[in-house]
């Protein structure tokens, strides 16, 4: 086992790993980003539907107010008709009181359905403008659906490449490494640590100065004594964090 390589690839792991959890996260957030717009266009749909009904139902009741005064005027005619072919004084004001409480009947009925009617069309222009908010709001709901489809697939692209990689490098790890790299990650959120003049890095303890000099030597990969994440010496992967063969040692000129 080369430790150097091992700890490469726990590294790379462990990297890999935060970036697919980032993107996963991100993937599962966008689309929740249009929930409000979808509430919003709900909500307002259910107010035009709600609207709609109402209005259907003054239809209604337009229409059957209509044929009683319809009823109401034939009344009335017949009334009348009484009232020429009375014959007698009781007759008379019999059918003269009759044709009276048709006429006024039929003007209140009136009276009233025109006002049902003024509000009703009112309320209908209304509607017709809130009908087109609505489609304005759906409008912009599907272009922003659509927009989004497009950053969504962008996404599940570096999802799919970072997933990649991670897999490759689990692949790189030896199995005992990577039983104990799960644990801890489940445990502690990550599992592999750099050790800084000593510290470590995951728990901000200083190890015990055995410990740090066993880790400059890169012979054994060890664990932190109190947190318990696999630890390495950072100045000793720093330069090179890539398990590149040869990294260049000649500076480029600068400039
Ligand atoms: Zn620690």
């Amino acid at each position: 086992m080369n430790v150097r390589e091992q700890l490469v690839f726990l590294l790379q792991l462990q990297q890999s790993d935060v970036k697919v959890r980032e993107l996963q996260s991100a993937a599962t957030q966008l689309p929740a980003k249009l929930d409000p717009l979808r509430r919003d266009l709900a909500k307002l749909q259910g107010m035009l539907d709600g609207e709609r009904a109402k209005l259907t139902e003054t239809d209604n009741w337009r229409k059957s107010q209509q044929e009683l005064i319809d009823r109401e005027r034939d009344a009335f005619k017949s009334a009348q008709q009484k009232l020429q072919a009375s014959k007698n004084s009781k007759e008379f004001n019999a059918a003269s009181r009759e044709v009276e409480n048709k006429k006024k009947s039929i003007q209140d009925r009136e009276g009233e359905l025109k006002k049902v009617s003024e509000a009703s069309a009112a309320g209908a222009t209304q509607l017709t403008s809130r009908d087109k908010d609505v489609e304005g709001l759906r409008a912009e709901l599907t272009s922003s659906e659509d927009a989004m489809s497009g950053q969504l697939s962008e996404l599940h692209a570096k999802l799919a490449e970072a997933t990649a990689t991670r897999d490759a490098a689990r692949a790189e790890v030896e199995k005992q490494w990577l039983k104990i790299y799960d644990t801890l990650a489940a445990k502690r959120g990550y599992a592999v640590a750099p050790v800084v003049k000593g510290v470590c890095q995951g728990c901000h303890m200083a190890l015990p100065p055995q410990l740090n000099n066993i880790l400059a030597r890169m012979e054994s990969i060890e664990t932190c004594p109190r947190c318990s994440r696999l630890v390495y010496r950072k100045e000793l992967l720093d330069p090179k964090p890539e398990p590149a063969p040869a990294a260049a040692e000649d500076a480029k000129p600068e400039s």
